[in-house]
């Protein structure tokens, strides 16, 4: 059911309430809320989620990696305080640990990936440099000799109108395609904001589903947001995958540089800037390309297990069967012992200052003298940074019901850096909620930040997307650029320093003397959040003609 008139009623009371208030004194964070839970928010202390981000980042848990020794005892710290809270465990039989499967995939070096163009000589191409492939189907061995088609951005999309398949089979062939989506037209699909169907885990899935045995994707920087930089580093060495469950997967799930989809274009007799504009309309139709792929995919293959961390906070009333999820993975790239120098990725900021907002949240839920009416859930995953596995694994066996949820949300990189007068809350204007959202930020004197970078697709990129995949509403809630007593060049200047400097590097350590300030205020503000959530008489849904509409159970 999308959102009714008693809904409504209540909405425009609220921001009416909101807005008359505004008028007659200051208004006060959580204002909007009941005298209980105000109290509860306001005893989130940030000196609770410093100290909790100095010991989860500390040298002695390793970088936190999944399925290592690091990444287990931090699932065991959070689990123990989950219970010092006196939450319930939700994970399995009776535990707070959900175990996540996963399966470690390393492709070997006697790997051979050679283009075979009809006319003229084979290339070879060199890993890393000229290519990158993973077998998804998990298997040690795998040889492919089949014929290549272009599909263009290799998109089928109903809602935006578009398919670049136009139903041509493309069983037991490799699809070579654009990275992104069609960007010529604003009217299509989000106009420059990245879509799902603009990310390559999309395509490798779609191309999958249709009975390819492979997918070579064609790498643009300007068009990834991303340089070949970065898709080598992310696609060499141990990558995890769920095991198999009978989803369609490819033999070779590919990247190749762009100039050595140029060779293959001439080597074929085409333009490969005249493939790329064809790709831009929707009378696009696949072209099969007078060349073959011939490789040789060897892998080592592992068995690994994580867990996710799960408690719950029984809701007081009729609604206790459905629940609001908090989420922040705890997950980061472990160690690289063969890497000279400081080679443990701490992950301080990514992510356990998340871990220590969720830990702040759920002490300050557990101690309210008053209990919210739905249940609340607070889930640290794992394998974020493995593509989102540990959120997809929970995402698929949720500890109630997906249909039941009315709401997801999580934290991810939150940097203390003071009083923030900004939030970023990405995809919540796609929820019915959105109304409240937008009167809780009036309420606490934040400015919404709209998404500096859509065309990156950040969306897509965190814990909340596995959430709104599975079809339940999702977002993360972060700090935006302006703060208090800083103008936006410097918190700009901070981004970009970050970005530069210490993201996803050993240098995303915990340094004493950050202002947590802000990482309190985003507790505060998430609390508010996901107390309205639990307590309103429906649930949340997507607004109609979102893509994550369809998947809503
Ligand atoms: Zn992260």
């Amino acid at each position: 059911m999308k959102t009714s008139k008693p809904v409504i009623a209540a909405l425009l009371l609220l921001i009416a309430g909101a807005s008359a208030q505004e008028k007659s004194r200051t208004p006060h964070d959580g204002s909007f809320l009941p005298p209980a839970a105000i109290a509860a928010m306001q005893g989130i202390r940030k000196e609770n989620i410093e100290v909790h981000v100095r010991f989860l980042s500390h040298d002695l848990l390793e970088g936190r990696g999944t399925g290592a020794r690091g990444g287990d005892i931090a699932a065991q710290y959070i689990a123990t305080q989950f219970a010092l809270y006196g939450l319930k465990p939700a994970g399995d039989n009776g535990t707070y640990l959900q175990k996540v499967p996963l399966v470690g995939i390393t492709p070997d070096a006697d790997t051979r990936f050679t283009l075979v163009p009809s006319a003229g000589s084979p290339m070879e191409l060199k890993a890393l440099d000229d290519y990158v492939v993973y077998d998804q189907t998990q298997q040690p061995a795998s040889d492919i000799d089949a014929p290549i088609v272009y599909v263009g951005y290799g998109i089928e999309a109903p809602e935006y109108n578009w398919d670049d398949y136009k139903g041509v089979d493309v069983k037991g062939k490799v699809l070579l395609m654009l990275v992104n989506q069609p960007t010529n037209d604003p009217n299509l699909f989000h106009g420059k904001a990245l879509t799902y169907y603009g990310r390559w885990t999309y395509k490798y899935e779609e191309a999958a589903r249709k009975g390819a045995i492979g997918a070579i994707l064609i790498h643009q920087t300007d068009m990834a947001a991303y340089g070949w930089q970065v898709v080598r580093n992310s696609n060499s060495g141990e990558k995890d995958y769920l095991p198999l469950d009978g989803t369609p997967k490819l033999k070779a799930a590919s990247w190749i540089q762009l100039d050595v989809a140029r060779k293959l274009a001439t080597a074929s007799g085409l333009d490969l800037d005249k493939m790329m504009a064809d790709a831009q309309s929707r009378d696009f139709k696949p072209v099969p390309l007078p060349a073959r792929l011939s490789a040789h995919i060897t892998s080592k293959v592992r068995p690994l297990e994580s867990n996710n961390v799960i408690a719950m906070l029984p809701g007081s009333g009729a609604l206790k069967d459905e629940g609001v999820m908090y989420t922040a993975h705890y997950d980061h790239l472990g160690i690289r012992p063969d890497m000279p120098g400081d080679n443990i990725y701490n992950g301080a900021l990514d992510n356990a200052s998340g871990c220590g907002i969720l830990l702040e949240l759920a002490r300050v839920f557990a101690e309210s003298r008053q209990k919210p009416r739905r249940s609340v859930f607070f889930a640290s995953v794992t394998a974020e940074e493995q593509n989102l596995l540990g959120s997809q694994y929970l995402s698929k066996h949720p500890p109630i019901p997906a249909s039941k949820i009315s709401l997801d949300l999580n934290y991810d990189d939150v940097r203390p850096q003071g009083s923030p007068e900004e939030i970023e809350v990405t995809g919540a204007e796609r929820t019915t909620f959105y109304p409240f959202v937008e009167a809780a930020a009036r309420d606490f004197r934040f400015k919404i930040r709209p998404d500096a970078h859509p065309e990156a697709g950040h969306y897509y990129r965190s814990d909340h997307f596995s959430f709104a995949r599975a079809g339940i509403p999702a977002f993360s809630i972060n700090e935006g650029i302006k703060f208090k007593g800083h103008d936006e060049a410097w918190g700009l200047a901070q981004d970009e320093d970050y970005v530069k400097h210490h993201y996803h590097q050993p240098s995303d350590e915990y340094q004493p003397g950050w202002d947590w300030t802000s990482d309190a205020a985003m507790a505060r503000f998430g609390f508010a959040l996901g107390w309205q959530a639990a307590n309103q008489p429906h649930l949340i849904s997507w607004k109609t003609g979102d893509e994550f509409d369809r998947a809503r159970p």
